[in-house]
């Protein structure tokens, strides 16, 4: 009988190891499991923050650009608030790619870009790359006489930085802004902010550039 109690211990303490083993091996895998849960979770918001933003500067991308601003048109309309569109374009841009070439052109781009993110200050405000050398700026619950100021500071700013442009009159590099406004529209709100954001533009173009230019009526009002 000692033989069979000692054989059997022997197998209750071989059951026993096993077990052991095995709950190991499984909280390794679980320990596994997490961490690969973890990275998912993590690639997944990068992934999000990417989908945002443009390669080349940084800023929010044209998508972003189009979904926040139905948001706060909407807002806006809802709140009664006055929403302010500006609309930036690089002066002579082209001529600044003929003379210092592409990769040239991007570095600008990408300093303007920067300039423009230092000019905004309320984390509602959206610096956007709306195509090419043209960039815009979304401020919820402001006033043209709000978005003329950061006009002004963005004009200022780009003087002080003084970014050397041998094909512009100014001789350095600037740019023209469209600002336009809106508060409620029975219509089209989120394009009619943008054609007059754009027309005031092509105002402060015509008007001989580095200047910015406010559209006269709150377009969006009353649709
Ligand atoms: P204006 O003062 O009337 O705006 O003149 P402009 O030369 O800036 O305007 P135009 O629309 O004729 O030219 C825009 C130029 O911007 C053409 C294109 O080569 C340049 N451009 C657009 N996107 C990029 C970009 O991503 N990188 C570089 N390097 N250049 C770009
Ligand atoms: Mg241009
Ligand atoms: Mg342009």
């Amino acid at each position: 009988s000692a033989v069979v109690v000692v054989g059997l211990l022997g197998l209750t303490g071989l059951i026993g190891w096993f077990l052991i083993l095995d709950i190991r091996r499984r909280t390794a895998a679980e320990e596994a499991l997490r961490v690969a849960q973890q990275q998912l979770l993590d690639s997944n918001r990068q992934l999000a923050l990417l989908a945002k933003k443009d390669a080349l500067t940084g800023l929010a991308n044209r998508r972003c650009f189009d979904q926040t601003l139905a948001v706060e048109a909407r807002r806006a309309q809802r709140e009664g608030t006055s929403l302010a569109l500006l609309m930036i374009d690089i002066d002579h841009f082209k001529r600044f790619n003929d003379a210092f070439g592409h990769v040239a052109g991007d570095a600008c781009l990408q300093a303007v870009s920067t300039l423009l993110a230092t000019c905004v200050r309320r984390p509602s405000d959206l610096v956007a790359r709306y195509g090419g050398e043209e960039m815009a700026i979304i401020m919820p619950a402001t006033d043209s006489a709000g978005a003329a100021v950061v006009a002004q500071r963005i004009l200022a700013r780009l003087q002080q930085e003084n970014i050397t442009h041998p094909g512009s009159p100014f001789g350095r590099v600037s740019v023209s802004i469209g600002i336009a406004t809106g508060t409620s529209s029975r219509l089209e709100p989120v394009l009619g902010l943008v054609e007059a954001a754009d027309a005031a533009l092509y105002g402060a173009k015509a008007a001989g550039r580095n200047g910015f230019n406010v559209h006269p009526a709150d377009v969006t009002s009353g649709g």
